[in-house]
């Protein structure tokens, strides 16, 4: 095992056990080997097909060698034959995007640290997304599922159209990022236009990374049962259809106990309570113009409504 990846798992693992208060802003930079460094510093490029991470197919986020903030997620990691790491979607904002010095290519680099990654290219139709982020395997690092749950927390939820549950609950303090996707169905990663059919079993949902030091699983599911209408059975709102279910996807038995607890609270007051109690399964981050939608429109959700249940 690598001595960085020591030092990651050590992080993790003293930052579960530390009393310390631990966020993305403390991230320290990680020391570069002079390899590292050339492509890292000075925008180099890796000769392909020699990276670790060409052929990688492990399950986890992979972070910036760097500062070691979360970069992409290996469900969109795919094959392209480039020799090189690709990926056809970014975690919500972080990496950023400049014109390349050679005045036709579009670098993209840490949106925490600058880090040089690689560049990015579109319109070469190799997945539905037509995007592929070409990526040196020395910019990345990578952080299994199993311990990266222990570093952040992660909820996932699905309660209707999930441009309005992303609002609110990106606003929650101590929420580091969400993001909207699909889950709970059967077809592999499903599109935009595939879900709104309602044959592909998934919903609408989101995926919350959240602090564990700033707030709670149960803040956040509270708040989620506040924000939308917990007693609509395959609708919320005027969205109708069973993608628009309302769904809880626990991670881990504390999870599901806490949903449980939470909605027997909510029946005690009489509601007649749809939500559904689910084992979370794969998550399928959806099309980059899905990420902020109402951020990025100037807009206010019209099916989502904040009122109070607790
Ligand atoms: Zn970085």
């Amino acid at each position: 095992m690598k001595v960085r990846h020591v030092l990651i798992l050590l992080t993790i693992y003293f930052g579960v056990m530390s009393e310390e208060s631990y966020s993305q802003e403390k991230l320290q930079y990680y020391d570069l080997t002079k390899g590292e460094s050339y492509v890292i510093n000075n925008k180099g490029t890796e000769s392909p097909n020699t990276g670790k991470f060409v052929k990688y197919k492990g399950h986890g986020t992979y972070v910036c060698k760097k500062c070691g903030a979360a970069l992409y997620y290996s469900s969109d990691k795919f094959e392209s034959d480039c020799g090189w790491p690709s990926f056809d979607n970014e975690i919500n904002g972080a990496v950023n995007r400049i014109p390349d010095a050679d005045g036709f290519r579009t670098e993209i680099e840490c949106a925490n640290c600058g880090a040089h990654l690689g560049h990015v290219f579109t319109g070469e139709r190799l997945t539905s997304k037509n995007i592929r982020h070409c990526v040196n395997s020395v910019s990345l690092d990578f952080v299994p599922a199993h311990l990266e749950a222990k570093r952040y927390g992660i909820a996932q939820f699905a309660g209707g159209c999930f441009w309005g549950v992303e609002y609110f609950l990106q606003k929650a303090p101590g929420v580091i990022s969400v993001t909207s996707g699909y889950t709970g169905g059967v077809v592999k990663n499903p599109t935009y236009k595939e879900v709104c059919t309602g044959n592909t079993g998934h919903a609408e949902a989101v995926k919350i990374v959240y602090d564990p030091e700033k707030t709670s699983y149960e803040k956040l599911l509270k708040l989620f049962l506040e924000i939308h209408d917990p007693t609509q059975v395959g609708r919320q709102g005027p969205d109708i259809g069973d993608q628009y279910r309302s769904e809880i996807f626990f991670m881990n038995d504390e999870q599901k106990q806490i949903a449980e607890k939470s909605l027997s609270i909510l029946k005690s007051k009489g509601l007649k309570i749809a939500t559904a109690i689910t084992k979370a399964s794969e998550f399928y981050p959806a099309e980059a113009y899905h990420q902020d939608y109402y951020f990025n429109n100037g807009k206010v959700p019209y099916c989502h409504a904040y009122t109070k249940r607790f």
